[in-house]
């Protein structure tokens, strides 16, 4: 097996260019142990771990751009202010150990439908970044990131760069069922994301579906039924909410749960969550 080891975003492109069968490993979280225990056998290993460029975070122009190497541990610690659904979502991850070493990048990458930052970075509207040495820079909305169990709209030549979510506009909130609270790939999650000012409710769901999505029926009814001025969140609404929420996933029976499981737990997380943002943003008007 080849071992590729670019010290640059310039090189890195070149070798993907020139080997597309390699590799990428970023924290190696999901590579290593898939090859540790020979579920892949890669041709070549492209360790991105040598791009100083990747690590970069930045907040500015109301987004936050986050580096395909920066670990869950820094979104933890030095982004919540910023893309709290997201922050959430990573401090979730693993362990501290993972989060160390464990990347949105690299969560991009492997496109499981498990993943966690999936369901905050489809509700916040995120972009991502990608590159190719003759392609160049694409952005792709999260929405169409996603094309199956594990697959993405990544080409053969190109690499992650970066994530870029839009600054919170408003309260988000992430949640994850779990058979126990560490250390666990979701039986499903769910995030939600207020934008106030647009009048829009985003939303993502984890682990319930070939792919993570949102829930856009859930998104248009909020759009033209939430009365964002009023002091209390009609129940009803919340009620119907729920359900669409759970209606827009297509889950399966697996060793983590059932289907029926998940979309009952799905209807709950999303009306829950939607709850706790709503209590936020009255809270914040009330300020
Ligand atoms: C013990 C344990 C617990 C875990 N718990 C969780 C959890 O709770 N939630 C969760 O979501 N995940 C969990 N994971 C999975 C894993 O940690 C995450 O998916 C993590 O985000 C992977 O990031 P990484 O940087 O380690 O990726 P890597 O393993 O380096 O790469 C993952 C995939 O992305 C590709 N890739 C990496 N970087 C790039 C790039 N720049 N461009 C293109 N492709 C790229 C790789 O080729 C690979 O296919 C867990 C893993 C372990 C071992």
């Amino acid at each position: 097996m080849d071992f590729l080891r670019p010290t640059t975003w310039a090189e890195a492109l070149a070798a993907k260019a020139d080997q597309p069968e390699a590799v990428p490993l970023q924290g190696g979280t999901d590579v290593m142990v898939e090859i540790n225990f020979a579920v892949r056998r890669p041709p070549a290993l492209l360790d991105l771990t040598r791009v100083a460029e990747l690590r970069e975070w930045s907040v500015g122009g109301g987004e936050c751009r986050i580096g395909a190497g920066v670990p869950y541990r820094v979104v933890v610690e030095e982004l919540g202010g910023v893309v709290p659904g997201l922050a959430q979502a990573a401090r979730t991850v693993g362990s501290a150990q993972i989060r160390n070493r464990g990347t949105v990048g690299g969560n991009l990458g492997a496109a499981s439908p498990a993943g966690d930052s999936h369901p905050p970075l489809l509700a916040a509207g995120a972009v991502i970044e990608v590159e190719s040495r003759d392609g160049g820079v694409r952005t792709i909305p999260a929405a169409e990131f996603y094309l199956g169990v594990k697959r993405s709209a990544l080409r053969p030549d190109e690499l992650i760069r970066a994530v870029r979510v839009p600054s919170a506009p408003g309260p988000q909130y992430f949640s994850k069922v779990g058979t126990r609270n560490a250390m666990v790939i979701a039986v499903c999650s769910f995030a939600v994301a207020l934008d106030p000012a647009r009048r829009r409710v985003g939303t993502g769901i984890g682990s319930a579906a070939p792919t993570p999505r949102r829930a856009e029926e859930a998104e248009d009814l909020m759009a033209r039924e939430l009365d964002w001025d009023a002091p209390t969140l009609d129940p009803a609404l919340v009620e119907r909410f729920g359900r669409l929420c759970a209606r827009a996933a297509a889950p399966i029976d697996d060793v983590r749960g059932t289907a029926a499981y998940r979309l009952r737990a799905l209807d709950v997380m999303a009306r829950r969550t939607l709850t706790w943002a709503w209590n936020d943003h009255r809270g914040r008007r009330a300020a």
